[in-house]
């Protein structure tokens, strides 16, 4: 996967490709990122790339021609554009998945009061936010999608890290996770965990997942089809909790 992030702060991004995940997939050509300073396609003399918002009032506002120039400068056939933005669709992992399908993604990072409204209106596929509240600049939410959707690339996790039974991806959070020692400050890791007995395990570990997920996030168990099993598990649950 290619991915061309349009920013005026390219710096950001230094360490992103760095290390950990991202490092190795970047390292392993898995994604190839590549970052565009829009104040290179500015014409202005100064390399100003902001102006005063028509009809007044605070802040300034992105222009559209050096946005335009960038944007052109690594569209393909095959690029999904989008602008993060507050007003975008909330990220979640349903659009990670659907972004880490795509060959080539173009993440335009705003700054300032954000950028004038033809771009979005003409030259972009998408806006996405990564929540209902204001940020600086785009630059940290490109992240956060480039560090989601990496994840999913096939190759970046191997089969111990992989992300199948992580939280929100088949819509439950995550059961709860233990390592070494197996007492800690008095507390012990559940006996099951310690039993060798796998499929008693996995029995263990899917409760777990539909118990976190009904006391931490019950939003999520309602847009579920509950299987006959959870509802079963889950009614087991709530009688235990009341
Ligand atoms: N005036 C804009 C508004 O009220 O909708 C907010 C502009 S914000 C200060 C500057 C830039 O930060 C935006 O252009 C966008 O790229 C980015 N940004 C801020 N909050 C964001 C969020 N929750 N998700 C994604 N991008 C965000």
């Amino acid at each position: 996967m290619k991915i061309d992030i349009l920013t005026l702060f390219p710096e950001f991004f230094n360490t992103l490709y760095k290390w950990s995940i991202i490092g190795r997939a970047y390292e392993e050509g898995i994604i190839h990122i590549n970052c565009i300073n829009i104040r290179d396609f500015s014409k202005d003399k100064h390399k100003r790339v902001d102006d005063y918002p028509f009809g007044g009032g605070a802040g300034m506002v992105m222009k559209p021609e050096p946005i335009y120039d960038a944007i052109q400068s690594v569209k393909g056939p095959k690029s999904r554009t989008v602008y993060l933005s507050p007003q975008g669709k909330v990220f979640n992992q349903d659009l990670a998945n659907n972004l880490s399908k795509e060959e080539h993604i173009i993440l335009l990072c705003g700054h300032y009061e954000g950028i004038d409204n033809r771009i979005i209106e003409h030259y972009i596929d998408e806006e996405i936010s990564i929540g209902d509240y204001v940020l600086t600049g785009g630059e940290i939410p490109a992240m956060v999608i480039i560090d989601a959707v990496t994840r999913l690339l096939p190759g970046v996790l191997s089969s111990e890290e992989s992300f199948i039974e992580e939280s929100h991806f088949n819509g439950l959070l995550e059961y709860p996770q233990y390592t070494r020692p197996r007492e800690f400050n008095g507390y012990n890791v559940p006996d099951i965990l310690l039993s060798g007995h796998h499929e008693n395990i996995e029995n263990w570990r899917k409760r777990e997942a539909l118990k976190a997920t009904f006391m931490k996030r019950p939003d999520l168990l309602e847009k579920r089809d509950l299987t006959k099993e959870e509802i079963e598990i889950l009614s087991q649950i709530k009688d235990y909790s009341e």
